[in-house]
């Protein structure tokens, strides 16, 4: 009889409730969470995409298969862990999501990371200043409806391998489509920022998550490398000054110095620089090579010792450590100054202050009020960064024509592409060659100017554009990079230097950067690796 009872009750439970499989859980919650919170996101695309065009209705089915595939790939790895645990990030993201909607059709912004920052820095009483009786509307609507539905759905197990099965076969579609859509990809790279602040709940999670790995990553310390000397007199009255400059995309293919048909490098051509041969970055982004170009060991596996940087084990040794840039993701640096190019325009005058040039500003006077023998001045350039490579050089350097001045791919032949990217290349030879003639005129000092790129760039081969394929199928353009050097007579004497057998080294990477350096500063420890050092 008991029995009897507990049966007809769990019956009468189940019939009340809405019961659905787990695919066809993900399935209305990720169409309920594309259909209720993305229209700020498509709103923003409409405003560089014409719907009727192919390649603007290509880039709204793009964008749309996008948002569907992360988050449904995303509930399925959720569940993974657990039913529960989906339902409750269901829960509270539709929550979070219709108030996060409300500020962003009421204040037009976008929750990325540097949002996310602003409103965990906002008190209560500030926030209570933003809120109006539409955002009640916005919550029950958006919010308490949907939950409700949600806390009377019964969702029911599915096997972990099918579920796995499930994941990677959206996985896999959505990935296929991603490739076939190569052709929007530029439009796509140009407004990523914009269109991920827009991605709910995805926007938020990511700015939260970066946020914090960003304060973790601040906290990380480094461990200090061991205390290095130096192997010359440092009592005497010459100084050295080594510039390195770091550049962005460039790819040594479309270099004359290597070769290029194109004339590219008209100026570096006339002075005595080196190209070294085969060069290769070691990863195909930016903040990764950089790490490479400024460390010491290649042991960067993720379980791997967070070493100091050669910034700042070289500030640690009394050197005068300069860097300046106009571009991000270096790791964390201990320098002597540290100044980013938008802070040098606030004074800087002239065609070339919108540009890397604003780099060079006021730079012979910090090196000339400089007091230390030793000093590093690092340069870190926005180069080739792409896809608007026509942003990064002035008028003048318009010379390869006709020149692609859109990030729409469609508008633009392959060969108008590559001429953008090549007038960067010759701005870049103008501005190395301005930065060698800065120290051309320093000549009672010993100097050096190396160039390194952090990767190269895919401009339409095979059907890639941009950089950040996986290494080991990205194709050798995004990986091979120029890397030069230009020499005084006094640092090519200092160092008994052979120009001849440098020209003829025939393999580089990214790692002789940090050995090279410390030799040239002639600085000794038992982290360095002479076979690394190229002036030996
Ligand atoms: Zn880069």
């Amino acid at each position: 009889m008991l029995r009897k009872n507990n049966i007809r009750k769990t019956n009468i439970v189940s019939h009340d409730r809405i019961v659905l499989s787990l695919p066809a859980f993900i399935f209305v919650a990720t169409i309920t969470n594309f259909v209720l919170f993305h229209f700020p996101l498509f709103s923003l695309a409409s405003d560089s995409l014409i719907f009727w065009s192919y390649s603007g209705f290509f880039s709204y089915v793009t964008l749309a298969v996008l948002v569907l595939v992360f988050t449904a790939v995303s509930l399925y790895l959720i569940s993974f862990i657990s039913i529960y645990l989906a339902k409750a990030f269901c829960l509270l993201s539709v929550a979070i999501n219709a108030v996060a909607l409300y500020f962003m059709m009421t204040y037009q912004v976008m929750l990325d990371k540097t949002m996310v920052s602003n409103i965990l820095n906002t008190n209560i009483e500030e926030s209570i200043d933003f809120a109006h009786p539409k955002l009640i509307v916005y919550l029950l609507f958006l919010a308490v409806i949907p939950s409700y539905l949600l806390l009377r759905t019964k969702v029911t197990k599915l096997h972990r391998g099918k579920l796995i099965l499930q994941a990677s076969a959206v996985l896999m579609l959505g990935v296929l489509w991603i490739y076939s859509a190569s052709s929007t990809w530029l439009w796509f790279d140009e407004n990523a920022k914009k269109l991920g602040g827009r991605i709910l709940p995805w926007s938020y999670v990511i700015g939260l998550t970066r946020l914090y790995s960003e304060a973790s990553e601040e906290q990380e310390i480094q461990t200090l490398l061991p205390l290095a000397h130096f192997i010359s007199d440092q009592d005497v009255d010459q100084k050295r000054i080594v510039v390195l400059v770091i550049g962005e995309t460039a790819r040594s293919d479309n270099f004359s110095l290597y070769d290029y048909t194109k004339n590219t490098n008209p100026l570096l051509e006339k002075q005595d620089v080196i190209a070294l041969q085969n060069a290769y970055a070691c990863t195909t982004y930016t903040s990764a090579s950089l790490k490479c170009i400024l460390s010491h060991t290649d042991d960067d596996g993720v379980f791997s010792t967070n070493y100091e940087v050669l910034p700042s084990y070289l500030r640690r040794h009394d050197v005068d450590v300069i860097w300046r840039t106009n571009n991000w993701g270096e790791p964390p640096v201990t320098v002597t100054s540290y100044t980013h190019a938008s802070d040098l325009r606030k004074t800087c005058k002239g065609p070339g202050c919108p540009y890397d040039e604003a780099l060079l500003y006021g730079l012979v006077e910090r090196i000339e009020s400089s007091d230390k023998r030793n000093i590093l001045v690092i340069l870190h350039q926005k180069g080739s960064h792409g896809p608007a490579y026509n942003k990064r050089y002035p008028a003048e350097f318009r010379q390869f024509l006709p020149e692609c001045d859109t990030v729409d791919l469609q508008k633009c032949s392959q060969q108008a592409l590559v001429n953008a990217y090549d007038n960067s290349i010759l701005y870049t030879d103008y501005f190395l060659n301005r930065t060698i003639n800065i120290l051309k005129n320093m000549s009672s000092a010993s100097t050096m100017m190396m160039y390194v790129s952090d990767h190269g760039e895919s401009l339409g081969e095979y059907n890639l554009y941009l950089h950040g394929t996986p290494y080991s199928v990205a194709p050798d353009v995004q990986k091979k990079i120029p890397f030069l050097l230009w020499m005084s007579d006094t640092f090519i004497d200092s160092q008994n230097i052979s120009p001849e057998k440098l020209k003829q080294r025939s393999s580089h990477t990214q790692y002789n950067v940090f050995h090279s350096i410390m030799g040239a500063f002639d600085m000794r420890s038992d982290i360095y690796k002479e076979d690394l050092n190229l002036f030996q």
